[in-house]
């Protein structure tokens, strides 16, 4: 279940592509952790790194869609591998996860553009080993990405001079293509809009600095009077708006996998520490509190692993008639990666001082796992997002609409570059959620939580919020946080059930669940805006889970027993 470089798996990807896994791996174990914390302390730009993809041709095969790939079959976009990548490269640090990631977000607008040139430019930069970058964000703007200030004014000739600066954007610093966001000069409204390729070497291209104290660049550049010929137009009008969001919705996705990677390494090291070290002549792994957080953390990581990787099954069978994507998206970038936090959490408090440690990976995971939330899109966003669907979800199921098979062989996810308008989603039907609970119904604790999700369907039914508290975000937020844990648990159970997932561990997962379910059950309890029935359903919905010493045992010996099994090499 946990990554080991020892024995990384990957067994359903390609040959090819696992030996791609296999050498990037080689090269972080060959370089060692004392040249991985050194380059993090330094902040010391990845070129290395960057020559390594480079010369395996990694970014190029892997990113590069079959419709620009000119015929090579390992050139397509096969969300996973991709996956496979985000967790292998945040396995070893955040930064080489994130110089990746803001390639892929760069070729998101390039990729889904007509702009057959820009295209087939990309293409041959990235088998030239370059890297890209996404110029969304501005300084003032946030996350209100319909008030740029990038902007294009017409010139003498057919073309434009833009003008504005760009914040926060991840590889400005080098970027062979930065794709760009912004409006056109007295254009009012959606049809103003605009995506653009600039070339961060031009001399127009002001890099101003680093925004971030890391090894990533997180640029702030400005353009000035910088030339826009129409061959640089990836999109215009709502179509760049679109492209804005696709882009992030392919995105986003692979924020989970980094957080997957980065608990995985934490969590070898916390196990070996804990499990070598003795206080008080007791092994630190025999604290009865520190068993618990083990299990716990383990629980929660395998819990990411399943919703995760079934996800992508979701993501891989898209089609303009399945959107369902749209949903366990957003759950994969904001659901797991907060589990991520509560994993480093459960963790550190277990490692305390080591977790501090220079030598150490966890000090680096214990920072960068704080990001994932707050990245492309905020956990307010995405549950904003999320709200949307909750009634269809759980009140027109589509009892025809199968779950789809698991999606594992090779193949080039052509549709996530032409997903179209990103509305009519409170549209999108899905399957009965219940289905997936089924063949579980004798794991007790999977049993007791799907009682809890029926309650909740009580709670909007007999309850419902009124007027105002749909409007009240606040309230909304702990709203959608109980809602998010069904089509999370519906997810876990479906992959448990494609891969014979141990019933013990499930067991555990969902005591997790049921104890999650019961706090926000507390806090919507808590909130000044809920109403006295709302109070008492919550009351009602604080449940024990079922307890069981014997699973707890065994969950906690499959924990225990990746003690000593991997440490990075110096
Ligand atoms: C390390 C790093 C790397 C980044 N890389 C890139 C990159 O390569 N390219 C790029 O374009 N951007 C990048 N970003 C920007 C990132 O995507 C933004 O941080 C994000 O869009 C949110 O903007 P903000 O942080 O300014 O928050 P703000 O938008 O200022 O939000 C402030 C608060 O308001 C809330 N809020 C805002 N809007 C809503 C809403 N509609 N509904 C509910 N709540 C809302 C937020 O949740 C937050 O709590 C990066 C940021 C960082 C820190």
């Amino acid at each position: 279940m946990i990554l080991d470089p020892n024995a990384p798996g990957f067994d359903h990807l390609e040959p090819r592509d696992r030996e791609a896994i296999e050498a990037t791996i080689a090269w972080f174990e060959d370089r060692g952790k004392v040249a991985l914390k050194d380059a993090d302390r330094e902040h010391r730009w990845y070129s290395d790194y960057l020559a390594f993809q480079a010369s395996e041709g990694i970014f190029a095969r892997f990113l590069t869609p079959a419709r620009d790939g000119g015929g090579d079959p390992e050139r397509r976009w096969d969300t996973q591998r991709i996956c496979a990548f985000s967790e292998v490269s945040a396995f070893y640090g955040l930064a080489y996860w994130y110089t990746w990631q803001v390639t892929i977000l760069g070729l998101g607008p390039i990729f889904m553009s007509e702009n057959e040139a820009a295209r087939e430019r990309a293409a041959r930069l990235l088998a030239g080993g370059e890297i890209f970058a996404f110029g969304l964000s501005e300084r003032a703007h946030g996350a209100d990405i319909y008030s740029t200030d990038m902007v294009l004014t017409p010139d003498s000739g057919d073309g434009w001079r833009a003008n504005g600066g760009k914040y926060y954007i991840g590889n400005g610093n080098e970027a062979a293509m930065v794709s760009v966001f912004g409006r056109i000069e007295g254009v009012e409204g959606a049809d103003g809009y605009a995506f653009f390729a600039a070339d961060s070497r031009h001399p127009d291209y002001e890099l101003v600095r680093n925004v971030v104290n890391s090894q990533n660049y997180v640029s702030q550049f400005e353009l000035h009077d910088y030339p826009v010929e129409p061959g640089d137009i990836l999109h215009r009008g709502p179509a760049a708006f679109d492209a804005a969001l696709n882009t992030v919705n392919i995105g986003k996705f692979n924020l989970g996998f980094a957080s997957i990677g980065i608990c995985e390494h934490a969590l070898h090291e916390s196990i070996t520490h804990a499990d070598s070290r003795i206080l008080y002549g007791m092994r630190v792994t025999d604290f009865p509190h520190v068993r618990q957080a083990f299990a716990d953390s383990y629980a929660r990581l395998a819990a990411m692993k399943l919703f995760a990787n079934r996800a992508i099954d979701y993501m891989r069978t898209a089609s303009p008639d399945d959107r369902r994507y749209l949903l366990f998206n957003p759950l994969t970038k904001m659901k797991v990666t907060t589990e991520g936090e509560r994993v480093i959490d459960e963790l550190w408090d277990v490692m305390a001082a080591k977790g501090f440690e220079r030598d150490m990976f966890f000090e680096m995971a214990a920072k960068d796992i704080r990001g994932l939330p707050k990245l492309e899109g905020t956990v307010h966003v995405n549950m904003a997002l999320v709200l949307k669907f909750m009634p269809a979800y759980l009140f027109d199921p589509d009892p025809g609409l199968a779950p789809p098979e698991r999606a594992l062989a090779p193949g080039d996810d052509e549709f996530l570059f032409r997903q179209g308008p990103a509305r009519g989603l409170s549209r999108i039907r899905f399957g009965d959620w219940r289905a997936a609970f089924e063949p579980f119904a004798t794991v007790p604790n999977v049993a007791r939580f799907a009682e809890l999700a029926e309650s909740f369907k009580r709670l909007l039914i007999d309850a419902a919020p009124d007027a105002e508290q749909q409007k009240d975000l606040d309230y909304l937020l702990t709203l959608g946080e109980l809602f998010t844990l069904i089509p999370y648990a519906q997810l876990i159970l479906e992959q448990a059930k494609l891969v014979d997932f141990p019933a013990d561990t499930l067991d555990q997962i969902f005591d997790v669940l049921v104890r999650d379910f019961s706090a926000y059950a507390v806090e919507l309890h808590g909130k000044t805006s809920a109403t006295a029935a709302q109070a008492d359903w919550a009351r009602g919905a604080i449940t024990r889970p079922v307890v069981g010493g014997e699973r707890f045992d065994s969950v906690f010996a499959t924990v225990r027993g990746l003690a000593g099994q991997y440490e990075m090499r110096r």
